[in-house]
């Protein structure tokens, strides 16, 4: 599956913040955008002196969301299709579908320190889903899924890491995991408040509607 394989933080430089694609270091000071403590620079944003058009605006809310999830551009329109056959506000409808990636609940879920890890994790055939091996990053999971983290894969240092974190800084309120077996469950569809990327939905869809 294509990815995009270039230097991550030079994405939250471009976006101008910091969009946590690291794991660990995005908390420590070793973090680029905290280290250049200015935030800008040349291709950051912002860095023009011309202020942004309506569409630059929109279009840079669409690269956020896109770099946030790990998505390419053709997937991404992929997810949007779908949101456009679901009822309810398109743009929540498009973030409820990234959120629900399988490499995005692997990481909510504590199992991986990043997006990027918890699809490794996946990709590796480290992951089960609904007691089967899985290993597509970008399936979309529902209600009820249950994903768990196979017995030979418990003792990688980097998983322990990872749930460590999450044990300390909590998981969010549509999931429930159990440590203990390493097993976690779906238990609703994330609402628009318990998804806490920093992005305007609305600015998306209406790029995508020009
Ligand atoms: Fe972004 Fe994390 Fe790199 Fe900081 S360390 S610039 S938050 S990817």
């Amino acid at each position: 599956m294509a990815r995009y394989t270039g230097p991550v933080c030079r994405l939250c430089r471009r976006e101008g913040e910091k969009l946590f694609l690291k794991g660990d270091r995005c908390h420590t000071p070793k973090c680029a955008i905290e280290r250049r403590g200015d935030r800008g620079g040349p291709g950051a944003r912002g860095f023009s002196r011309r202020r942004p058009t309506e569409y630059a605006i929109q279009l840079r809310e669409k690269q956020k969301a896109r770099r946030i999830y790990g998505v390419l551009e053709r997937q991404f329109r992929r997810h949007y299709r779908m949101a456009g056959k679901q009822s309810g506000p398109r743009g929540e409808r498009l973030l409820q579908l990234l959120e629900l990636r399988a490499d995005s609940v692997v990481y909510r879920m504590g199992f991986g320190l990043s997006r990027a890890h918890a699809r490794q994790l996946i990709q590796h055939g480290h992951i089960e889903l609904n007691s089967r091996k899985h290993d597509i990053p970008s399936a979309v999971l529902g209600v009820g899924d249950r994903v768990r983290l196979r017995q030979k894969s418990r003792n990688i240092d980097t998983v322990k890491n990872a749930m460590d974190r999450a044990e300390a800084l909590g998981r969010p309120a549509w999931l429930s995991v159990d440590p203990e077996s390493f097993e976690g469950t779906i238990n609703a569809i994330p609402d628009r408040n318990q998804i806490d990327a920093t992005l305007n939905e609305q600015l998306i869809v209406e790029f995508y509607s020009r």
